[in-house]
């Protein structure tokens, strides 16, 4: 199969930084048949390179950058795949990262980079055009990320597309992302990672351009995409206008928006820290994250603070919440300052978002009592919010403690694992669970820990997207509503297209633009549905071989036996066993949560693992 010329460049490169080695293979035709690529390879390359018990930051861990077979072409809204094995909850950790550096990497002559080892010295990895080499850095270490990635650009020549980690991920915090033009793969402790591997950035050039299969009706099926997405409210307006934080009063009102670290769903400040209030005050300019996209949900601010000014790319939904509501903030600028913090630093807001609010519960309940505060954290104080996402940047006083995450934060505090808003270890993103049991099933049995983005059945059950669907139930055809968002959200991280299109095409748009790419025979959108299930086990598998099962598909206390106080869900808690039954049925796995040999084979996994 001549995979050149069905977009993909038909390289991977390994690097094994402590032998500066460097490696090239073909990929397996079969592999990527049945797995496509972004997601599903970098999911099979884990799954076949990583030994089982190998500890997240041990030189042995493998971090994988894939590309998919629509990277690098004129398909909307282009991300890349980064994955590993997680500091932050040992399972396996895909995230998706916008910038340029997807489409890059595919320019270099690579649909791949896979790294192992770890560097004498701090080091930066280039790839320029197919010539590979690591470069030490030592003045790049302990800087923040947008210098660091200026600085690197200055050293090398233009035209390099530069992915960093900031001081947050030099000292392997689990919550530190790998950041690239001021965006992020946020979540589970990737840039983690690369500081354990003394990797400071990656920087890619190339100049070959991405060969498809059927280029006239390529380019047929990317225009019928791009009208589709300009012909659907929420991608032509919604996000265009208001950013992701288009969601926020309606998230409110559903009483699902995580307050005061989810001991409610409705907050008293929405209104301030909504799409439309950022908009009339304070975004300055709509921006285009990556190759392709004609959405621009991004956004750039000014901040002021202290006497000075930044520049904020964002906030986002993610973010507003997380620093905002949860904190009980409605301060925008204090959200945005620490947005910046978060990003310069190297550290994921959701995550640093929730640490706080449950240090603010903490305090609230009595934990604290006799430590050395550098801050009363208290809900809705905007000014210890921002402090306190300074010191978990810096790695400072209490920042030493709090950039280790909930989880681990919960063991210092006997009784407090109740309100510990994680699932594996992984801080729980905005949506209250309890008014929307849809999510509360997709947080159990993410592979990567709670997490919106692996199927955001939220669009459906709070936004009333695709017809809606009733929030509350939890019944068979939930469980079938969140399988069907799991798999086509698999898809999409193999292709690999910003989440964002999935408001606007549906499947069969994005089977259009694959099957003309790349000259396979899937016979309709439901086989790549299919191949998206495939993903999903063999995600499934790779953590089985870890140790986990039903045991830890699950939710905090709070959402499973504190009933939700007010809104339109008020005396809720999420249904999660029944819903975890049927979904293991559906999926073929036991009722521990195993795959079923049958499964394995019927999915067509048996022979490619
Ligand atoms: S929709 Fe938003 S996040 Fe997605 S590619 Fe465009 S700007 Fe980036």
């Amino acid at each position: 199969m001549d995979l050149e010329k069905r977009g993909y460049m038909n390289r991977i490169l390994t690097v094994d930084l402590t032998q500066e080695k460097f490696n090239t293979q073909s990929l397996d035709e079969r592999v990527v048949y049945r797995l496509l690529g972004g997601k599903g390879l970098a999911t099979w390359i884990l799954y076949q390179m990583v030994k089982p018990d190998v500890n997240p930051l041990d030189p042995e861990n493998v971090l994988a950058l894939a590309t998919g077979p629509l990277n690098g072409t004129i398909a909307p809204c282009q991300k890349l795949c980064i994955a590993s094995k997680s500091p932050a909850t040992g399972t396996i950790n895909d995230s998706y990262m916008g910038g340029w550096i997807g489409g890059e990497l595919k320019f270099s002559g690579y649909d791949a980079v896979v790294i192992t080892g770890r560097a004498e010295h701090p080091s930066m990895l280039v790839v320029d055009d197919g010539n590979v080499s690591v470069k030490r850095c030592e003045r790049l270490w302990g800087m923040n990320t947008s210098a660091a990635e200026r600085k690197v650009i200055e050293e090398l020549g233009e035209g390099f597309k530069v992915a960093v980690i900031g001081p947050a991920g030099e000292r392997m915090s689990p919550i530190a992302p790998v950041f690239s033009n001021l965006r992020s793969a946020g979540r589970g402790g990737l840039g983690a990672v690369m500081g354990s591997k003394n990797l400071k950035a990656i920087a890619v050039r190339g100049f070959r351009g991405v060969k498809v299969h059927d280029e006239s009706m390529f380019e047929r099926m990317v225009w019928i995409a791009l009208r589709t997405l300009r012909m659907n409210e929420v991608t032509v307006r919604s996000l265009p206008i208001y950013g992701t934080d288009n969601i926020l009063l309606t998230i409110n009102e559903t009483g699902a928006l995580p307050t005061r670290n989810f001991q409610t769903g409705r907050f008293e400040g929405a209104e301030m820290i909504s799409g439309e209030s950022y908009r009339s005050e304070l975004w300055l300019k709509d921006f285009s994250c990556c190759l392709g996209c004609n959405i621009r949900c991004s956004k750039i601010m000014k901040a002021k603070r202290g006497g000075g000014e930044v520049y904020v790319d964002g906030p986002d939904y993610e973010t507003i919440f997380s620093l905002g509501s949860n904190c009980g903030v409605s301060d925008k600028e204090a959200i945005a300052y620490a947005n910046y913090l978060c990003d310069e630093y190297g550290i994921d807001t959701i995550s640093v978002g929730v640490i706080i609010a449950f240090y603010m519960e903490l305090y609230e309940k009595g934990y604290l009592k006799g430590e050395d505060l550098p801050v009363k954290p208290i809900f809705g104080d905007g000014e210890a919010m921002v402090k306190l996402a300074e010191l978990i940047g810096k790695g400072e006083g209490v920042g030493k403690t709090l950039q280790m995450g909930v989880k681990r934060l919960a063991e210092k505090y006997p009784g407090s694992e109740k309100f510990a808003m994680h699932v594996k270890g992984l801080e729980m993103p905005g949506y209250e669970p309890r008014a929307a049991q849809g999510m509360g099933l997709c947080y159990a049995v993410s592979e990567r820990g709670a997490c919106h983005l692996r199927a955001y059945t939220a669009g459906v059950e709070l936004c009333g997207y695709g017809g809606g669907a009733d929030p509350l139930s939890h019944d068979r055809a939930k469980v079938q509503l969140a399988i069907d968002r799991q798999d086509e959200k698999a898809v999409v991280d193999s292709s690999v297209l910003c989440f964002f299109t999935l408001f606007g095409l549906k499947l069969k748009e994005v089977y259009q633009m694959v099957v003309s790419a790349t000259g396979f025979e899937y016979k309709d959108p439901d086989e790549l549905k299919k191949l998206g299930a495939r993903i999903i086990t063999l995600s499934r598998l790779f953590n089985v071989r870890e140790g986990f099962s039903r045991k830890d598909d699950t939710l905090p206390y709070r959402c499973l036996e504190e009933p939700l106080p007010e809104g339109p869900a008020r005396g809720q808690v999420v249904h999660l066993d029944e819903m975890l039954d049927e979904y293991y049925e559906l999926r073929g796995w036991d009722h521990e949560g195993i795959p079923e040999k049958e499964t394995v084979s019927k999915i067509g996994l048996k022979d490619i693992i």
